[in-house]
């Protein structure tokens, strides 16, 4: 019997896929041809998948810090991703399913880009183009933020001096809050810069310390004497709608957004003043991401009487718990179902 020679299996290295990783989406999605621009923090391109058809207006958005995209147009088609890897293979072939589009995506970024190819068994494939300046992706440390109890009283502190915007007013009275739903549920528009001002100064008065209270950071602006830091909020426009925890704590926000895709999205902020590749006015600190939790919704009668710091076990027992999307939907169901409802947040948190 004579023993087969098997030849080895040619693999690309482990280098070479983390190289190609690294890549930011913004990167490839210009090499591309894409043309991202910029809206705020967020860069929006036309759908980058063929099967998304026309478009009249760029409604694909890939944000540089997360290092995520994704496609809201029409209500979206699906297309989005975390790496330069998958938003190739959504250009390429209208999808992305890692066992079947991985190596051609990896060898596709690495040609945009002018990596070479290196592979396990030695040998290298040269890159036919000089290698493409790259911007960094931003990884944020991840901070905790601080105790439910402590959000919780930042939070009311801060809305109670929120305004409430006409517009905002009528869209509630039209979703059919009463003025007492309003008031329990702790709507508030979001302040504009003015306001804000005041509202930090308050704060501040009040003793609250802001540091690592998701949505709270502070930004850096440059000076002659170096880097300046402020306090700020990661909203513009759009309204508060507190989220609570299981004791009834308002311990995190979303914001219904006035403009923009999604909608709803989470009052959150980062620290990355470690970071010093960064741009200045993508720099913060003191931040805290909310995460993504849950926010327990019972009917109005239930939250009227709800203490904060008792267990919604002791007012409401029930073994149904039905998941919506949208706080609206969710508060509304309770109250017609009265049940409770965990509502489940929308359309991503891009
Ligand atoms: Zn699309």
């Amino acid at each position: 019997m004579t023993a087969e020679t098997k030849k080895p299996f040619k693999r690309i290295s482990q280098e070479t896929i983390q190289e190609v990783l690294d890549v930011s989406i913004l990167d490839i999605s210009e090499q591309l041809g894409h043309s991202p621009r910029r809206s705020g923090k967020q860069y929006a391109i036309f759908c980058p998948s063929p099967n998304h058809g026309s478009e009249r207006t760029p409604d694909t958005y890939i944000e540089p810090y997360k290092n995520i995209f994704k496609c809201f147009g029409g209500g979206g088609c699906g297309c989005g991703g975390n790496s330069s890897i998958a938003y190739y293979s959504w250009t390429e072939n209208g999808e992305y399913d890692p066992k079947k589009h991985f190596l051609s995506s990896v060898k596709g970024v690495a040609a945009l880009m002018g990596i070479s190819l290196k592979y396990t068994d030695g040998s290298s494939e040269k890159a036919t183009i000089a290698p493409v300046k790259r911007t960094k992706v931003y990884k944020p440390k991840e901070t905790e933020p601080r105790d439910d109890g402590e959000c919780d009283r930042l939070y009311r502190s801060f809305l109670s001096l929120c305004p409430i915007r006409a517009h905002h007013y009528e869209e509630w009275k039209s979703r059919g809050y009463s003025n007492e739903e309003i008031k329990l549920f702790g709507l508030r528009s979001v302040p504009n810069k003015e306001e804000l001002q005041d509202i930090l100064q308050s704060l501040h008065q009040q003793g609250f310390d802001l540091k690592h209270i998701p949505g709270f950071s502070q930004r850096a602006s440059k000076s002659a004497e170096g880097l300046v830091w402020e306090w700020s909020i990661n909203a513009t426009d759009g309204y508060f709608i507190p989220v609570r925890n299981e004791i009834g704590q308002w311990y995190r926000m979303r914001i219904r957004r006035d403009a923009g895709k999604p909608k709803y999205i989470w009052f959150s902020s980062y620290d990355n003043s470690d970071d010093t590749s960064c741009e200045v006015y993508l720099l913060r600190r003191y931040g805290a991401s909310s995460g993504a939790p849950l926010n327990i919704t019972v009917p109005t009668n239930v939250v009227q009487n709800w203490h904060v710091g008792d267990s919604i076990q002791d007012y409401f027992s029930t073994d149904t718990v039905i998941s919506t999307e949208g706080e609206h939907k969710s508060q509304l169901s309770a109250n017609i179902l009265q049940t409770l409802v965990d509502g489940v947040p929308g359309v991503g948190n891009v």
